[in-house]
């Protein structure tokens, strides 16, 4: 691999549930892993792969378990899909696939704040330890707030914060989609990170072509029956700043002890 600066965005990608012999939570081919293993063939020697969707980066942790080239952290919800078959969450604190993973299993209202303050104490430490040559980020967009799969509650705004300081640390980064089920909330958060990658800034107000696109989406959700205007004016969502709870940073601290 060239030594040289590289970033490549895949909202397309991010299917990180699937197995090598079967598919699994509406992931047909492990596009992440496969990226990943391409990646280390052609000459990366450390990737770093973080997991911001609200489900556990599952299949990503099993293909690379034990395998001291690739770092897994998976921050999503916990006691949600996918779980173990003892009936736990999978992706729990303590479950380290070998040594390169780690996992954040935060609670339902899972804040802007407590995202901000897990990357600032957690992922940009971690990324700085495991000195990674290129950083693969999952962007699943169903940790929002406006999505109906979760009941994490960030805004669009902590997920690109998290994207910026992420970015910073390597030249090579690649940042893919994943989950997300409001297609509103989906089409706004993805195309915010496309910005953000290419320091392009963000309107407060969408154009009205834009917002006329966004009012021609149907979504036949019962979600949709009250929609708030922001789903169709602005690509920002409004903060959604809180507490920093005992049970998140007692969960940073476990991470980093391990
Ligand atoms: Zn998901």
């Amino acid at each position: 691999m060239e030594d040289k600066s590289c970033r490549v965005y895949l909202p397309g990608g991010g299917q990180h549930h699937a197995q090598p012999n079967r598919a699994s939570g509406f992931c047909f081919f492990n596009e992440p892993a496969l990226t990943v293993h391409t990646m280390l063939e052609y000459g990366a020697r450390r990737v770093f792969y973080l997991d911001l969707d609200a489900h556990h980066g599952d299949g990503v942790q099993d293909a690379f378990a034990y395998d001291d080239r690739v770092f897994t952290l998976s921050i999503h919800e916990d006691r949600r899909w996918p779980m173990a078959r003892d009936g736990s969450s999978a992706g729990n604190v303590l479950d380290r696939a070998g040594g390169k993973a780690r996992n954040i299993p935060v609670p339902p209202g899972f804040n802007d704040t407590e995202l901000d303050f897990l990357t600032t104490t957690v992922v940009l430490p971690l990324i700085s330890d495991f000195v990674p040559d290129v950083i693969y980020i999952q962007c699943g967009a169903d940790a929002l707030a406006d999505d109906p799969q979760s009941k994490l509650t960030v805004s669009n705004l902590a997920i690109w914060q998290t994207v910026a300081a992420v970015a910073t640390e390597v030249p090579k980064l690649l940042v893919a989609g994943g989950g997300g089920y409001n297609p509103y909330a989906v089409g706004r958060c993805w195309s915010g990170i496309w910005a953000i990658m290419n320091g392009i800034s963000i309107p407060e107000k969408l154009p009205k072509e834009v917002e006329s696109c966004l009012r021609a989406v149907k979504w036949d959700h019962r979600l949709a029956r009250n929609a708030p205007e922001h789903w169709f004016t602005t690509l920002a969502d409004p903060p959604r700043n809180g507490l920093v709870r005992k049970i998140i940073k007692e969960l940073a601290e476990a991470v980093l002890e391990l």
